[in-house]
């Protein structure tokens, strides 16, 4: 990393010369299989890796469309904050859950366990909430998931709804506790 990073911005010019470059072509191939599976959840990459492994161990889930952003299924809730925000999320995801015949969307919030590390809030609650508690986090999660499922009701579609809480334990393992009574 040079530096002065973040600042200096590597230009187009010291890119090596597309002729030059090594192109990489990768070993898998493309899946023609629209999944019918759709994750969302938060973009916080600290996460990714127990969410990988949550869905493919306990899910059965390896082949799954993504709708990552800051909250997850929180970027689909209201809550008094972010109308517009949430609206525009709201139509992404009726958008895929139409446009790739969705069968099951898994919703998982985050954060951390009642006796986890407060570094494991989620940054798009901490920004909405800025002087909120873990606990207090943890309700708005609770109530957001009922708005989001009464959204979801109102689009009719025929889609099974799985909702978590992945929750940072003060071993850093992440507990996914179950949000929706089909669990
Ligand atoms: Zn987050």
């Amino acid at each position: 990393m040079p530096e002065s990073f973040p600042w200096e911005i590597v230009g187009v010019q010291d890119m090596p010369a597309a002729a030059d470059a090594e192109v990489f072509v990768g070993e898998r191939r493309w899946n023609v299989q629209r999944p019918q599976v759709l994750v969302v959840c938060c973009s916080d990459g600290r996460l990714q890796e127990c969410m990988d492994e949550f869905l493919q161990e306990r899910m059965g889930v390896h082949h799954y469309d993504r709708f990552y952003a800051p909250g997850g299924p929180g970027a689909l809730a209201i809550s008094g904050y972010e109308f517009l925000r949430a609206e525009q999320y709201r139509d992404d995801c009726a958008f895929l859950l139409r446009a790739h015949g969705v069968q099951d969307l898994i919703l998982i919030f985050h954060g951390p366990a009642p006796d986890g590390p407060e570094e494991a809030v989620c940054a798009h609650y901490r920004r909405i909430l800025p002087h909120a508690t873990p606990e207090q986090i943890r309700a708005q999660q609770a109530q957001d998931m009922e708005e989001v499922l009464t959204y979801l009701k109102i689009l009719r579609l025929p889609v099974r709804v799985h909702g978590f809480r992945a929750e940072v334990l003060p071993s850093r393992q992440v507990r996914f506790a179950p949000l929706t009574e089909d669990q």
